[in-house]
């Protein structure tokens, strides 16, 4: 398997190449030259699986077999929260929650970056390699990649958080793990301020090549491929491959309803898709009126969705082009230039045939907890119930035909939001429970460029040592 950049300007890559690299030198985004197609046996094959072997097979296809990837697989879903890893509970006659956190952090970007973080290890030391992966934090995706790199041993990792601006949970989440190659820095200013550091120190070319940095953002191709599985596991739980399916995903970057849309390109009977939006919703006014442009981002009541630019939307738009790479980059060019994006009519209409839009405030948010909650005894966190009220306002025409949502955060993650809507205040797991009396380590470090590099580089050489 190999893969090619949707700008058509970089050298093809295998999987593991693809991996470090995150972002093709182009500016694009990898994706596979041909996508791998399934037939109606070889799907049925994969019923009754458990799901690190199935999450296997299919990782496999996209050329993760050169590494050792089921024993991958088994050790990253091991310490899960669930023995299905993926449970799917039922909400209504035709409604599944499709629960992805119940990894460590409580949500579904565990799903893949705990196989993340072991591919990194593994292809690291093949190569004798290590990495320093340095990335910025308002507070919900920084556990997530501490999670998938403690205790790995060709990879360092230095997250920045805004100091005093993350909740207690979060800020606990990331500096309660005290593995040596792990590096909390509370920065003494906003996101923002943490963002253009980490910027920063990526543009400092002889301090990038010295600590060797590195990123695990999601436009990386594995952090897609790693995702696909889930979407199979419940496709094949409700019947497929004989039985169609729709999917609805409370969607930001636009990585987890692409992983969804890949499952479908490999030929499993996915109908349509229900994109859930809240108030940030680029999306929804792309698919009602191919107006895709960009707006100043709004906060929320589901934060992990407040973003302006989906990034892995290009992957789609590649697609929705034919392929024609000159023609993605000179679309994402105007879009970084002008905020716009200009798609053609008949890329447009392709993309409304299988995508649907729909926006949730946060009024609309806490009522939906409060639904589920009151019709289906059903906790749901304000992602998964941007994705449920998707659901039910956009059902597909055929009534037989089940939907698929993604639940992607506990509803413990997000408690006050729960609590409002239903007066119940969601405990966290018990693996979790001392989260509160855990011992924190991190440091704090004025917003400057020479002290966060001062640090970072202490940081990696005493583990180099
Ligand atoms: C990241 C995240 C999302 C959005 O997923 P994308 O792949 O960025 O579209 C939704 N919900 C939660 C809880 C998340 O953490």
């Amino acid at each position: 398997m190999r893969y090619v950049s949707t700008r058509g300007q970089a050298a093809p890559r295998d999987f593991e190449a693809v991996l470090l690299a995150g972002l093709a030198e182009d500016g694009g985004l990898f994706v596979p030259e041909s996508w791998p197609e399934l037939t109606t046996a070889e799907w049925r094959a994969l019923r009754g699986l458990p799901y690190p072997d199935l999450a296997a097979r299919i990782l496999g296809l996209f050329g993760a077999d050169d590494m050792p990837i089921e024993a991958m697989s088994r050790d990253a879903y091991a310490g899960f929260g669930h023995p299905a890893v993926v449970p799917l509970v039922q909400l209504d006659h035709r409604t599944f929650a499709l629960e992805l956190f119940h990894g460590p952090t409580l949500a579904f970007k565990d799903m893949a970056l705990q196989l993340l973080g072991r591919m990194f290890d593994h292809v690291l030391e093949k190569r004798g390699e290590r990495v320093t992966i340095v990335g910025a934090t308002s507070g919900d995706t920084g556990s997530a990649a501490i999670e998938a790199c403690r205790d790995r041993a060709a990879v360092d990792i230095v997250i920045l958080h805004p100091e005093n601006r993350t909740s207690d949970v979060q800020r606990r989440q990331m500096t309660t793990v005290l593995a040596p190659n792990v590096k909390n820095i509370a920065i003494q200013g906003d996101f923002d301020a943490c963002q253009d550091l980490v910027k920063a120190m990526f543009n400092d070319a002889p301090f990038r090549a010295e600590m060797r940095l590195s990123a695990v953002n999601s436009i990386n191709w594995a952090r897609i491929a790693a995702q696909i599985p889930y979407y199979v596991a419940a496709a094949l739980a409700l019947g497929a491959p004989d039985r169609e399916v729709a999917v609805s995903v409370p969607t930001g970057n636009f990585g987890n309803v692409l992983a969804a849309w890949a499952a479908r390109r490999m030929g499993l009977p996915i109908s349509g898709f229900v994109i859930g939006s809240n108030r940030n919703d680029i999306l929804a006014r792309f698919l009602a009126a191919n107006d895709m442009s960009a707006k100043p981002v709004e906060p929320s009541l589901s934060p992990s969705m407040d973003i302006q630019v989906s990034s892995n939307f290009e992957r789609l738009l590649f697609e929705l082009l034919d392929r024609d790479a000159a023609a993605t980059a000179q679309t994402m060019t105007r879009f970084r230039s002008e905020g716009r994006m200009p798609i053609p009519h008949a890329a447009w209409k392709q993309a409304t045939a299988l995508f649907r839009g729909f926006t949730l405030d946060d009024e609309g948010t806490l009522a939906e907890i409060r639904h589920l909650w009151t019709k289906a005894g059903y906790l749901a966190d304000p992602h998964t119930a941007v994705g449920t009220a998707a659901a039910r306002a956009l059902p597909p025409a055929d009534p037989a035909v089940p939907v698929i949502v993604a639940a992607t955060a506990h509803p413990a993650k997000f408690p006050d939001a729960v609590e409002r809507a239903t007066g119940i205040r969601p405990p966290l797991p018990a693996r979790l429970h001392d989260l509160h009396n855990r011992e924190e380590r991190f440091d704090v470090l004025p917003d400057d460029l020479r002290a966060v590099e001062t640090a970072v580089r202490a940081h990696a050489r005493r583990n180099a040592a």
